[in-house]
């Protein structure tokens, strides 16, 4: 045991008389080693900056280890004085060095050290210290020990001494707002969590670590960016969507001509957008032409361009959507309305893969990638002589079905949220969710309009919603007591509608509206009534409904097929056949 007060002086004179510096040739010498004079400033800007760059901890190793490989020099010095005096005098050496070489001024409180047992424990004031005033400075007060260099300083310098680890720590630290530091070594053994320190002490390489994660990103970017580029609203879950979203992906590999079917609103062109941003096209056009809006006269000319004079009115030439998307997509929606002589170029043009604008007989090489879209069934209007069955068979190579809404009720919930985010981005609403009624509501809905009518039900929602409420029944639907309670439509058990709703016919457009009825059901309900009315008499039930003969018969044929009844059968006697649902 030592008295501390014969070693708390300061710098000794043997320690001092070890600094030299020679102006000549610009060299500071402590002992055998080459020091710097830096300014205080610089460094704790190169401090910060590691730590902006690094993050703390990062940051704080780097920094321990470079106090550590002082220490360890130090330490060096302090043997050579070892020899001459006591082990505790020796030790002070660190501390007066610390203290000279302007980072902090030491003051020790208990030192107990023994170099052949390897016992150590030590305890330490310092004040004004460098790296707790400059990280106050950069950051503020700190809820941790911050002096970083310096702690890595006494841990390299006291290992080294001793000969074992020795593992100093702050318990209080002018970093985290108290007057000084106060620092306390023991072997790293004495401490519990030595692990949790020691690690600072292990160099780590951010290059390859840098690396690494470099390759780790480039790796992630390429699995995960086909759904980046996806559209956001292109999300589901349930089997049928999943369904048809593999096989879209599985065509989005090839060049193959793509044909979607499926119910108005189902989000055809959505799907044909994602296959477009799936595939190697995606940062080449995507253009969407929905043949149904374009007069028939004027398709062609829309579709594969015109030359100057093709025809009256053409003032100048003009490319088609087919060369505005050369290079990328060319989506043709409602396919079933392009007219048959639009039908025929257009086949040419799949199987040449160049057009001919109107009124000039020079082919264009095209390269462009076509997905087509319907909602009705392209083969039926082949058979009815409506669609070139070559056209067809070529489009019906690589058909994907979506599914109606009805059939993926999984998905209602999360596109809801999705489109609810969305609306409340557009205008300005912050809006806490949809009310537990009007989730139910949305679940059991039959989505007529599909994810098309379930957006505009939600945009709707949002607008009408108070700002900082829930979406109510009230907001998404036009009429609550058609859509929360279906069953008051009031339909008997055996499905005939009751006389009251029928003389009104006001719920019954209600339930058109809300999707609980199609207008085919509507259809059905009709002709079925008036043929059970006339009591199996066609001639007279079509009189009732305003219709000839044989348009009812057509009718009653369709909706015997519909309905999987054999033709054979004849009209209905009741109603209660069909699967009201
Ligand atoms: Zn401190």
């Amino acid at each position: 045991m030592v008295k501390l007060h014969s070693i708390a002086r300061g710098p000794e004179d043997g320690v001092r008389a070890q600094v030299r510096f020679c102006p000549r040739t610009g060299q500071i010498w402590l002992h055998e080693h080459r020091m710097l004079l830096v300014h205080a400033e610089a460094q704790g800007l190169l401090r910060k900056e590691l730590i902006d760059s690094l993050g703390m901890d990062r940051a704080r190793g780097l920094l321990t280890r470079m106090g550590y490989a002082s220490g360890l020099r130090d330490a060096e010095l302090a043997r050579t004085r070892s020899q001459e005096c006591d082990d505790a005098v020796a030790f002070m050496v660190g501390p007066q060095l610390h203290t000279l070489e302007g980072i902090v001024q030491v003051t020790p409180v208990q030192l107990q050290l023994d170099r052949v047992t390897g016992r150590f424990f030590g305890e330490f004031l310092w004040e004004n210290s460098w790296e707790a005033q400059w990280h106050r400075h950069h950051y503020g007060q700190h809820n941790e020990p911050v002096c970083w260099t310096q702690i890595g300083y006494a841990c390299g310098y006291a290992s080294a001494f001793m000969g074992r680890a020795i593992l100093f720590k702050e318990v209080e630290c002018a970093g985290m707002g108290h007057a000084s530091c106060r620092i306390i070594g023991r072997p790293a053994e004495e401490w519990p969590d030595a692990a949790e320190q020691l690690r600072y002490f292990t160099p780590e390489s951010i290059a390859d670590q840098l690396i690494e994660l470099q390759t780790q990103v480039v790796q992630l970017r390429s699995t995960i960016g086909e759904k980046e580029t996806l559209p956001a609203d292109m999300i589901g879950v349930s089997p049928g969507f999943l369904r048809a979203f593999e096989l879209l992906r599985q065509g989005s590999r090839s060049q193959i001509t793509v044909l979607l079917l499926g119910e108005t609103g189902v989000g055809k062109e959505l799907f044909a957008r994602a296959l477009h941003a799936m595939g190697p096209r995606r940062d080449k056009p995507f253009v969407a032409v929905n043949c149904a809006a374009i007069p028939a006269d004027l398709v062609e000319a829309e579709l594969f361009g015109v030359e100057r004079g093709a025809y009256t009115g053409a003032q100048c030439a003009r490319p088609g959507r087919f060369e505005r998307a050369d290079g990328g997509t060319l989506f043709l929606d409602e396919m079933a309305d392009l007219p048959l002589p639009a039908q025929s170029k257009l086949l040419r043009v799949l199987q040449d893969r160049e057009i001919e604008r109107l009124g000039d007989h020079r082919a264009r090489p095209v390269d462009v990638r076509v997905i087509v879209a319907s909602n009705i069934d392209l083969q039926r209007l082949v058979k009815e002589g409506r669609f070139r069955s070559d056209l067809y068979y070529r489009l019906n190579a690589f058909q994907v079905e979506i599914p109606p809404l009805r059939e993926r009720k999984e998905d209602v919930s999360f596109l809801a949220k999705r489109f609810l985010e969305k609306y409340s981005a557009v205008h300005g609403k912050k809006l806490r969710g949809f009310t537990d009624k009007a989730k139910r509501a949305l679940l059991t809905y039959a989505w007529p309009g599909n994810v098309r009518e379930l957006q505009n039900m939600v945009e709707r929602g949002v607008i009408l919603a108070p700002s900082g409420s829930r979406i109510e029944v009230d907001h998404l639907f036009s009429c609550q007591s058609a859509q929360s309670q279906p069953r008051e439509l009031r339909l008997g058990i055996d499905g005939n509608l009751d006389s009251a709703t029928w003389e009104t016919g006001k719920d019954l457009c209600e339930a058109v509206f809300n999707g609980v009825r199609t207008l085919d059901e509507v259809e059905a309900m009709l002709i079925e009534t008036a043929v059970d009315k006339a009591h199996g008499n066609l001639s007279a039930a079509s009189r009732m409904l305003g219709l000839t003969r044989p348009q009812l018969a057509y009718r009653l044929k369709r909706l015997n097929e519909a309905t999987g009844r054999q033709p054979d059968e004849g009209a209905p006697e009741k109603p209660k056949d069909l699967q009201w649902r």
